[in-house]
């Protein structure tokens, strides 16, 4: 590969989508990972029909269509008053509003077949052990450098490295992410330890004040992904540190005998402080770009993180492959995205505020609301977010 390739920091979800977009349009890239294996941490992960949008057009689209659990409905309930407060369905007549399903898949399977995507393709390399801190550029091409000192040449860079990202650092220099106050704690159960009144074919939401929990079937309904959380105004960040039952049982006394008994069946759970950003506008400075959370990094109340940053890869290329030059297709790149990422990332908080942990009169108002909407209704309500593909 020449200096024409374009280099990649982080190989992630995001990267690893825009080293294969790349690569439908004809466009060689080096992915530079920190990490000394490829891989993903974590669990589940929820896909709306736009990122099947987007697997079709990373040419992964059978291969992500065999890996996913297609689950029936997107059920909330009352975690205080245990009752059900609304449900989307999800089967036919959404299926063929968005034509693409909704489901929810192993991080580690869907960052597989991603990953397998880009070692079949004589386009992309990918490197391991390789930590990028800066670059440095001139009119023709970017230098990223690597903390072991070495600096490697290519045509653009897109920093695709996460939340604290260091490409993100020198592109808009605005400071570290917002810590949230959120805790997440996560763990998976046997799904023979799932309540079996429980047993939903859905990602359902149990919301309460100040907290919530979220759970659904996982690998052929093996396990169940258990994901609760509590806004316990915690100030610092925190990724991955485990923590005792006791520790996550604290935050949800308040809540119905049959929420607790979920979290009861919790074993090994690991805690996240969780972090976003606002969204802000400069995503490119001349040849390098940013993408997925190192551009926008947002709560998961939409669970539309890897959604946008699938979607932020397939435009990226679209955009390179119709402009006339680099710095326009970035531009070009960034001004169809911005405002669709930036929507996601505020409703996600808002979200949070509205929906998953309100109390009083306020809860009694999202019950009131949410449960008055028919399913058309739920349809219209998403048109803009799944029935787009983040080229627009
Ligand atoms: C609890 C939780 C639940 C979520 N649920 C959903 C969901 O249901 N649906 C959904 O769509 N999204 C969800 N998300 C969001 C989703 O996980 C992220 O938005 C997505 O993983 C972002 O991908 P990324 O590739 O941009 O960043 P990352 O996944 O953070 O990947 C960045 C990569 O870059 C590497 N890296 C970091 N720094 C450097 C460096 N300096 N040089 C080189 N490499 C570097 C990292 O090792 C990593 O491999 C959730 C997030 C959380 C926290």
């Amino acid at each position: 590969m020449g200096p024409d390739r374009i280099l990649i920091a982080g190989g992630g979800i995001g990267g690893l989508a825009a080293a294969l977009a790349l690569a439908q349009k004809g466009v060689s890239s080096l992915v530079l990972e920190k990490a000394h294996r490829l891989g993903e941490i974590g669990a589940g992960i929820q896909l709306g029909p736009n990122a099947f949008h987007c697997f079709d057009r990373l040419g992964v689209g059978e291969a992500a269509r065999g890996m996913a659990v297609y689950i029936d409905q997107l059920r909330l309930m009352d975690a205080v008053a245990d009752g059900e407060i609304c449900h989307i369905d999800l089967k036919d007549r959404f299926r063929a509003r968005f034509n693409n399903p909704y489901a929810v898949v192993h991080r580690g399977d869907l960052h597989g077949v991603l990953l397998k995507g880009c070692r079949d393709h004589p386009l992309i390399d990918l490197r391991t052990s390789a930590e990028v801190t800066g670059y440095d550029q001139d009119g023709s091409s970017v230098s990223a450098k690597l903390a072991n000192g070495e600096t490697v040449k290519g045509g653009a860079l897109i920093g695709a490295d996460g939340l604290w990202s260091h490409v993100r650092s020198q592109v808009a220099n605005d400071g570290p992410p917002r810590v949230s106050g959120h805790t997440t704690y996560r763990s998976v159960i046997p799904t023979e330890l799932m309540p079996e009144d429980l047993r939903w074919n859905a990602a359902t939401l149990w919301a309460g004040p100040k907290c919530h929990i979220v759970h659904y079937p996982l690998s052929g309904w093996k396990v169940f992904n258990l994901v609760v959380t509590y806004h316990n105004h915690a100030p610092e960040p925190v990724a991955g540190k485990a923590v005792s039952d006791e520790e996550v049982r604290r935050g949800f006394t308040h809540v119905c005998e049959r929420a607790q008994a979920i979290i009861r069946h919790g074993k090994d759970w690991h805690m996240w402080v969780l972090c976003d950003r606002d969204p802000i506008d400069k995503w490119v400075d001349g040849r390098v770009a940013l993408l997925g959370d190192a551009a926008h990094p947002m709560m998961q109340y939409m669970a539309q993180g890897a959604c946008m940053a699938m979607e932020d890869a397939v435009c990226l290329a679209d955009a390179l492959g119709k402009a006339g030059s680099l710095e326009a297709g970035l531009a070009d790149y960034h001004a169809r995205r911005v405002l669709r990422t930036a929507r996601v990332q505020l409703m996600s908080r808002a979200m949070g505020d509205h929906v998953y942990h309100p109390d009083g009169p306020h809860a009694a108002l999202r019950n009131s609301l949410m449960g008055a909407k028919s399913q058309d209704q739920w349809l219209d309500t998403l048109q803009w977010l799944y029935g787009g593909n983040g080229l627009d």
